[in-house]
Parts: structure tokens; C-alpha cells; sequence
């Protein structure tokens, strides 16, 4: 039997839902929200969503921090993001170091493919949201659209885009990129 079709958003995390400090978030005390995230997810709860986050974490793997302590992270995050009445579907993060060469590190796929293996829902109307260009590209790699959102890494990205990278959007933060997500399901 087939099953249910979903409604499925990737997000990115870093400079996305929370402030990218231009270096990497180690503990708890070192996250912010970003301005509107939290108000964007819960749109996107709201309207039957699955949330997924999609993130490249090599200071892992490059020994600046420990995995226990990107988890510790990821707990106390989806924590107060259920307490504003958000929940996420899932989270795959990427630990290997830059240098590894992993298959997971976005722009590459893998990471989309696991968290959604065994899903039915439709890419033409799945959304990956993020401030980098690897997001992008890594959108695009896997056939889903994309929206650049301009916190974080955002107007540096705008700045540098090619025409193989154009998101199909471009927006403010979390609210609007939800709002064009809602609006395009
Ligand atoms: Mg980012
Ligand atoms: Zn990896």
C-alpha cells in the first residue's frame, strides 16, 4: 500500500534558524535564534509540515568539538523549539571534517536521501532552505527547489551567485522563506 504523501522542508541550521557566529556553535550558551526562525518553523509546523534539518558540522570531525556536544546542542534546540509549539520531523548533520571527502557533506545529497528515506512526498513541491550556496546546489542536486535566505551567510552568498546556483527565491528570513513554502504547497 502506498503510503500517506507528506509534506516535506528541508532547512538549514547555521545561519538559518540560529546566528551564525562565523564560527562554529559548541555549546548551548553560544546558540541564538535567529530573528524570525522561530516564528518561521512554527509557520511551517503549523501548516502540517515535516521539518528536517539538513547540517554540515566538520568541527566534528576536524576535532574542534565533540559529537556529544553537537547532540547536546541539537537536544536543548529542539527543546525550546517544542516548547513554541514547533516540532521537527528530523535532523541528519554531517560530522566528517572538510578534508574527508565524505558522501554526506552538502552540497552532496546524503544527507536529504537518509531523512527522507522510506517518505512518500513529491520534490516538486519540496523546498530546501538555506544561506549558503552549498545549500543550494545541494537542493538543487536532489531535485527539490530552493530558497536563499538573507540571514547568516545569505548576502554574501546573493553576492556570488551563478546562474547554475539562482534559488528559486530569495527571502528575508525563516517567516517569508516559510510563507513562499506555504504558498507553493
Ligand atoms: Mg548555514
Ligand atoms: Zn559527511
Amino acid at each position: 500500500m502506498q503510503k500517506p504523501l507528506r509534506k516535506v522542508v528541508f532547512v538549514d541550521r547555521d545561519g538559518v534558524i540560529n546566528v551564525d557566529l562565523w564560527k562554529y556553535v559548541e555549546s548551548w550558551d553560544e546558540f541564538r535564534f535567529e530573528k524570525g526562525a522561530l516564528e518561521g518553523l512554527k509557520m511551517l509546523s503549523e501548516a502540517g509540515f515535516d521539518i528536517y534539518i539538513i547540517s554540515n558540522q566538520a568541527g566534528v570531525g576536524d576535532g574542534i568539538f565533540t559529537e556529544a556536544a553537537m547532540w547536546q546542542v541539537h537536544e536543548k534546540m529542539v527543546e525550546a523549539m517544542k516548547k513554541y509549539g514547533i516540532l521537527i520531523r528530523g535532523a541528519r548533520y554531517c560530522t566528517h571534517g572538510k578534508k574527508e571527502n565524505c558522501d554526506c557533506r552538502k552540497p552532496k545529497t546524503k544527507l536529504l536521501e537518509k531523512a527522507v528515506t522510506g517518505v512518500n512526498f513529491d520534490k516538486k513541491k519540496t523546498f530546501f532552505i538555506g544561506d549558503k550556496s552549498s545549500d543550494l546546489e545541494a537542493g538543487k542536486n536532489f531535485g527539490v527547489h530552493t530558497i536563499l535566505v538573507r540571514t547568516g551567510y545569505g548576502p554574501k552568498t546573493e553576492k556570488k551567485l551563478t546562474e547554475a546556483l539562482r534559488p528559486e527565491h530569495i527571502a528575508h528570513n525563516l517567516v517569508e522563506a516559510a510563507s513562499i513554502v506555504i504558498q507553493n504547497s
